[in-house]
């Protein structure tokens, strides 16, 4: 059962990465920052006049091709949920995220360096409570493949199950808590993943430019292709829970349900916690 009465926690002091990003192909800096109570995680452009400030939340979201955008006033970021998830997970409630690009660095696809950040950032409780979003009947979002469903539970829980290709082989299935314990261990070291086929396509588009065998894991004709081999044997199935927490993070809020996930991706993600703020905006809040 999860403890209503807990206080906000942001980060005790900062820290940097850089790295490659995905998609653009470029070298970007990230820095974690603390931020103050009840404003929620922001990134911050400071490569452009005015450091323009984007707020995570469902709201900002305009493309969830192959990654989450979230953009204001015309500014935007992407490829944002790896950095959310783990700070979601790790319990951070507010932040300030800045950023020298678009795009934060892939690192190696996964949330693992964003945790390490964050644990060496430390964290500090705040003198507000934790704003909750307890789930009272089933919510759903159901697109093509992709189908989500969120219900009451007594703590946050993601089901997830996934299949690529057409052995039994191929097919996926966990169930894991969301808090930080299981997110370190089970969850934060899950790499992205694509499949073979969909790279030419992706390039087309003038995606994936800093994609490469150091941070992503490549699926061809049933069989996987990675550096050092799998991190799970299950990797694919724990990095789309990874990716449904950092979308489901742009609620704003600690959700507490189980979500039941088959084959998600980023655009039935963002429906879901896009479709829990409309069913927040008009329920009595839940903070105790
Ligand atoms: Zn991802």
């Amino acid at each position: 059962m999860t403890k209503l009465n807990q206080k906000q926690q942001t980060l005790k002091g900062t820290a940097r990465y850089s790295g490659i990003t995905l998609h653009t192909g470029v070298r970007a800096h990230i820095k974690l920052n603390p931020a103050p109570a009840n404003s929620g995680v922001t990134l911050v452009r400071v490569d452009l006049p005015e450091r323009p400030e984007i707020r995570a939340v469902a709201t900002n979201v305009v493309d969830v091709q192959r990654a989450t955008t979230i953009a204001e006033n015309g500014i935007g970021v992407h490829t944002v949920e790896h950095v959310l998830a783990a700070l979601y997970a790790c319990g951070i409630d507010n932040a300030l995220i800045e950023m020298d690009g678009p795009e934060p660095p892939i690192a190696d696809g996964s949330s693992a360096p964003y945790v390490a950040m964050i644990q060496e950032a430390g964290f500090e409780i705040q003198d507000a409570s934790r704003k909750f979003y307890r789930v009272t009947e089933p919510h759903y979002v159901n697109m093509g493949d992709s189908k989500l469903v969120i219900l009451p539970a007594d703590e946050y829980r993601i089901s997830c199950a996934v299949k690529y290709g057409e052995s039994m082989m191929d097919s996926q299935y966990l169930s894991v808590p969301v808090n930080k314990d299981s997110f370190i261990n089970d969850v934060s070291k899950a790499r992205t993943f694509c499949l073979y086929t969909e790279i030419a396509q992706l390039m087309v588009k003038g995606l994936i430019r800093g994609g490469s065998l150091e941070n992503a894991v490549v699926l061809k004709d049933g069989v996987v292709v990675c550096k050092d081999g799998l991190r799970y044997p299950d990797e694919f199935v724990r990095h789309k829970i990874l990716d449904v927490i950092g979308d489901l993070s742009l609620v704003g809020c600690r959700l507490i349900g189980e979500i039941i996930a088959i084959k998600p991706g980023h655009p039935s993600n963002v429906a879901l916690a896009q479709k829990l703020v409309g069913v927040m905006s008009t329920s009595v809040p839940s903070e105790e």
